[in-house]
């Protein structure tokens, strides 16, 4: 039977999940963004392993612009020094249709918003009031508008404002006591590194990860550094103090325009109270960026639930919140174990850490379990 369903929210998981109802369903459907635009800077970089491109595939991303995107084959790991420490190949995990992809977080969000841009998407809409009529949502937004729904699916983001509305309590992830620090660069400069790869650079409370966005040879840097506070005016003097002590000759790497934020997490994941309410994304649950898998769990989680309402069993008892927290937990041990191990400040762990490290991704039975899992190989 038809639907009408809300989705709050215009990121990846949002889109994602607009895109595959438009493609395969006759369900009538609406997008609700908070801001008046889509946000379209420039320049941030996203990694898709091959679990999330499968899906994408299935709204033909396959198609997209080859120049736009990249397929690193290898993480090259190196300590901040730029002494190489071992590398992991990731075309292992690769098919024909669904290669490990780096692209810009604009370039996806550009393709995901063509097919609806204009027919199922509102903007500058935020939710003022919402109530239960009979079997059906009613949401009011602070413009007076208001719609009636059978489904909302809120994808609103890690601090997701529609969660706290429905469960009547303020989401609230935790700061994770680190930043993430971004530039795009040209060149890689005198760093002896492979651009074709993704480079991830081990220091001490910080590491760097270098990767190309583009077939321009465009390169993403972020650089997470662990701080107490998140203070946006000291940035330069905490890199320096943090990562430019441990290699002062990364200096050029941090030349161009320096964009941060705070790194968030979510402290635990809930089930939706409402069982017309959905929560996919990061308002499901905020990963930390170690394992490079938030955009690719918002997808997942956008096609969980697509295939739920396609095979009409959204409004039954459903799996979702059990499939998608196991699925999670998955994801999030490895995350926060890869942000412990990232960052050791003792020499003497390090060297284990490296040592370790060597052995384990010459390990098919490991990196089968450790990454195949999450990229479902
Ligand atoms: C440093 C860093 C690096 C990362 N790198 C990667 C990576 O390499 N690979 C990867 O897979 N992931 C990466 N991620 C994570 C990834 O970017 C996110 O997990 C993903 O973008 C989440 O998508 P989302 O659609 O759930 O939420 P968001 O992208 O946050 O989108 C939420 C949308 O909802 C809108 N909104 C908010 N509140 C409301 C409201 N009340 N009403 C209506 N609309 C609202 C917002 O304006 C926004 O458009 C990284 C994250 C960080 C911090």
């Amino acid at each position: 039977m038809k639907k009408k369903i809300a989705i709050i929210g215009a990121g990846i998981a949002g889109l994602t999940l607009a895109n595959l109802i438009k493609k395969y369903t006759d369900h009538e459907f609406m997008v609700y963004e908070r801001d008046d635009s889509l946000s379209l800077e420039e320049g941030y970089g996203i990694q898709l392993a091959t679990n999330s491109i499968k899906i994408l595939n299935e709204i033909n991303f396959n198609k997209i612009n080859n120049e736009k995107i990249f397929h690193p084959k290898k993480i090259d790991f190196y300590d901040i020094r730029n002494e190489k420490i071992c590398d992991l190949n990731l075309s292992k995990f690769n098919s024909i249709e669904a290669r490990y992809t780096t692209l810009q977080r604009s370039t996806l969000i550009e393709f995901l918003k063509e097919d609806i841009y204009t027919q199922h998407l509102r903007f500058g809409k935020k939710i003022k009031e919402v109530s239960e009529l009979k079997d059906k949502v009613l949401i009011k937004f602070d413009d007076n508008t208001n719609d009636l729904v059978d489904f909302v699916i809120a994808a609103d983001g890690i601090f997701s404002n529609t969660k706290s509305f429905f469960e009547k309590k303020k989401v609230e992830p935790k700061f994770k006591k680190a930043i993430a620090a971004r530039v795009i660069l040209n060149s890689k400069f005198d760093l002896n590194i492979y651009e074709e790869n993704i480079s991830l650079m081990l220091g001490s409370n910080s590491h760097i990860v270098i990767y190309p966005i583009n077939k321009k040879k465009e390169l993403n840097m972020v650089c997470i550094i662990r701080c107490k506070k998140y203070e946006p005016n000291n940035t330069k003097q905490l890199i320096q103090e943090t990562v430019l002590k441990q290699n002062p000759k990364l200096k050029n790497i941090f030349d161009n325009e320096i964009k941060t934020w705070p790194l968030y997490f979510t402290p635990k994941i809930l089930p939706s109270t409402n069982k017309k309410v959905f929560y996919i994304g990061d308002a499901f649950n905020g990963f930390l960026p170690t394992l490079a898998q938030g955009a690719g769990q918002s997808i997942e989680s956008a096609f969980e639930i697509f295939k739920l309402l396609k095979h009409e069993k959204l409004d039954k008892k459903n799996n979702y919140f059990e499939v998608r927290s196991k699925r999670a937990k998955i994801v999030k041990n490895r995350s926060n174990f890869n942000f412990f191990a990232f960052h050791f400040s003792s020499s003497f762990l390090q060297k284990i850490r490296n040592l370790l490290l060597k052995f384990l991704v010459k390990r098919k039975f490991f990196v089968k379990n450790y990454l195949g899992k999450v990229y479902k190989n």
